[in-house]
């Protein structure tokens, strides 16, 4: 029997926005690498039978390098196993997915991708954000705030215009230099936009805002993603803490919980 990698996509975080396809592998395969992204709920579905290696980073360290992984992969095939390379998102979203195709087409190994709900999706999804809309968005624009390099800025658009949506993936807390650029590049100042933390899981935090008052957003605990774009007056008001009003121009400082939400929603109000 000849091995095979699959590059599964585990979805944003909750065991739920699993395929059916990323599930059915799992279940049946002998070897499973995944990332730190992935939450305990998923990483319970992998057979004991099976061997699990956890190879992302931590801390900004890579506790595995990217040729180790690759030759992890391409070794598990070649003795003929199963391999499931298990990517928070969809493995290729910002995942890396392409260089580890690549080192695995170059040692003639069979691949397969099943794709997953990338975090941009599960985020505006649990946020009641449109990403496009007939009217106010008409294209959306996915970028990473990471630089693959100190010395190098990440290559953005020179014009970004105010009809598209923006997810700043891996956006950092640099929030005054995002909003500087995203200004820079055609952006109003009063754009509204969100800082959605660890979506999709019951630790979820939105925090909407506009692009003049980004900088007072708080850290709010990794993984996040910026939203940008009219579209984000959209987020959902039923899951609001207190008022929430655009249009008075108090386009600030309001945190939504989802934990916190689904609690009080079970209980009589008791302030
Ligand atoms: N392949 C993944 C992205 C990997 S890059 C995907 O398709 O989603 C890692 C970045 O994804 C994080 O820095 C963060 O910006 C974003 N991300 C992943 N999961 C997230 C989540 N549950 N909530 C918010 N952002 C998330």
């Amino acid at each position: 029997v000849r091995g095979k990698v699959y590059l599964v996509g585990a979805g944003p975080g909750s065991a739920e926005l699993l395929t059916i396809k990323a599930f059915r592998l799992l279940k049946s395969a002998d070897v499973v690498l995944h990332d730190d992204l992935i939450g305990p709920d998923i990483l319970d579905l992998i057979p004991k039978s099976a061997q699990r290696h956890g190879v992302g980073k931590r801390c900004g360290r890579e506790s595995v390098s990217q040729e180790e992984i690759n030759s992890l992969l391409t070794q598990y095939a070649l003795l003929g196993l199963q391999v499931v390379r298990l990517k928070g998102g969809d493995p290729l979203i910002f995942g890396r997915g392409g260089e580890e195709i690549d080192a695995l087409r170059h040692a003639g190994i069979e691949i397969e991708i099943v794709p997953g709900v990338t975090a941009a999706l599960g985020a505006a999804a649990d946020a009641c954000i449109p990403l496009t809309h007939r009217r106010i968005a008409s294209s959306l624009l996915i970028l990473t705030g990471h630089r693959a390099s100190s010395e190098n800025a990440c290559d953005w658009p020179e014009h970004i215009s105010n009809k598209a949506t923006v997810v700043v993936y891996m956006p950092g807390y640099h929030y005054e230099d995002t909003a500087r650029r995203l200004q820079a590049v055609g952006l109003d100042g009063s754009t509204p936009c969100a800082v959605i933390s660890q979506a999709t899981s019951v630790k979820e935090q939105v925090f909407c805002t506009t692009l003049d008052a980004l900088p007072g957003v708080p850290r709010l605990p990794a993984p996040t993603l910026l939203v940008v774009g009219e579209v984000v007056r959209f987020a959902d008001p039923a899951r609001l803490h207190q008022e929430f009003d655009w249009i008075a121009g108090q386009a600030g400082e309001v945190v939504v919980s989802s934990t916190e939400f689904a609690e009080s929603g079970t209980q009589e109000q008791s302030e």
